[in-house]
């Protein structure tokens, strides 16, 4: 095998990897081997690794194991947004040093050197922006105009409740992040990317910073793919015929695909993995910036969302009563009639109503348009229920008003 045969299956692995952490447990991709693969990173391997620790090196070790572990996922640290840049640095870094002094090339102008790096720096620069942004923290200063701003539903926020930790009034879609350590509006998740939480005042730029992203992988991939086809080109390479170690005949590179593959290695190295891994990671961020705009046209978050599922795969009181008394009444006329127990239509009955109460409760749904709205005008949608619920509070439009 060689080295770009290694790393096609390498960047394979590791966008694999990805894909199982960041989709794993999303219900469009619920069938294996996601879900499995998701469960051997986050849970099977850490508690291999704590046990193989535990076993050969003893208490001591194990302890400084899970000290690291909790250092890492439990608490803010910049690992994860340094890895971020050196990537990003080392694939720039390719495509200055080894694809952009390669143009101007036919069917590729000059201008691209410019215009990639514009493009890379505006990715950077939104890459910064949305890691020190204020994802909508919860303070007693604004802790009133959050709670203005969504009513509680009574199923997924039951009642206003007062956050342990911050002991401020926990409004609605708000939630307290043990990393952050704080309670954060609108929470969609924690990012270890940006090492930040994002929430109802970031979310926008959030969106930015992906939708950016992926412009800046598909506009890599396809750059690099024209520079290296035009290249071959000039150069005739097409035109060339080889003779492989120990074969007979002459082959064209156009011939066979394991030839241009060990072509490409030796000839075309770093300008070949650069795209190879800017077009497989264009399609990941691609994934995962579709979902968030899904999500936030239907006005859910990811934390909401997980928050369904659970409900949906666990029945309320009332409709477990109700199921017992069904079953009990089904196997007393079974018996009557001498029939075998009818339980599959039972079954049946329990997965409609468990997937109505996952999918039909989304209560803060006001529409696409709305629900970007809110999202892209944060501060403006904040003030105004802010200044609603001052109306209200001060009996009409000329009552006192609320900062
Ligand atoms: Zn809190
Ligand atoms: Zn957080």
């Amino acid at each position: 095998m060689d080295e770009l045969q290694l790393l096609v299956l390498w960047c394979c692995c590791l966008l694999l990897a990805v894909v199982a952490l960041l989709f794993g447990r999303n219900p469009l991709l619920r069938h294996p081997p996601l879900p499995r693969l998701h469960w051997l990173l986050t849970e099977g391997i850490p508690t291999g690794a704590s046990a193989a620790v535990q076993r050969v090196g003893g208490g001591r070790r194990a302890a400084a194991l899970a000290a690291a572990d909790q250092f890492c996922c439990e608490r803010s640290n910049p690992a994860v947004q340094v890895f971020f840049l050196a990537l990003f640095a080392g694939c720039y870094w390719v495509f200055a040093w080894h694809v952009f002094p390669m143009l101007p090339l036919p069917g590729v102008p000059a201008w691209h050197r410019y215009t990639g790096t514009a493009a890379a720096l505006a990715c950077l620069a939104l890459f910064l922006a949305v890691s020190w942004s204020d994802p909508g923290t919860v303070t007693p200063v604004n802790a009133a105009a959050h709670a203005a701003l969504y009513p509680h539903d009574g199923v997924l926020y039951p009642e206003r409740k007062q956050c342990a930790t911050c002991c401020l009034p926990r409004p609605a879609r708000s939630k307290h992040c043990r990393v952050c350590n704080k309670c954060v509006a609108r929470l969609d998740h924690h990012c270890i990317w940006i090492n930040s939480c994002v929430g109802l005042l970031n979310m926008r730029l959030f969106l930015a910073f992906l939708l950016a992203t992926t412009a800046l992988c598909f506009y890599a991939a396809a750059l690099g793919f024209r520079t290296l086809a035009a290249d071959m080109a000039v150069h005739e390479t097409w035109g060339v015929a080889f003779r492989p170690y120990g074969a007979s005949e002459m082959i064209y590179l156009s011939q066979s695909k394991r030839l241009l593959l060990r072509y490409l290695s030796a000839a075309y190295g770093p300008q070949a993995a650069a795209t190879l891994f800017a077009g497989m990671a264009a399609w990941i961020v691609a994934g995962f910036t579709g979902y968030q705009l899904f999500l936030l046209c239907r006005g859910s978050t990811t934390v909401e969302e997980h928050m369904l599922r659970q409900a949906a795969a666990t029945p309320t009181a009332a409709e477990a009563e109700a199921a017992e008394a069904r079953r009990i009444e089904a196997r007393a006329d079974a018996a009557l009639r001498g029939e075998a127990l009818p339980d599959r239509a039972e079954e049946e009955m329990q997965q409609r109503q468990q997937q109505q109460r996952g999918t039909s409760g989304r209560p803060y749904d006001r529409g696409p348009a709305r629900n970007l709205a809110e999202v892209l005008f944060p501060r403006r949608h904040l003030a105004a229920a802010a200044a609603a619920a001052a109306g209200r509070a001060g009996g009409g439009p000329g009552g006192k008003k609320r900062a």
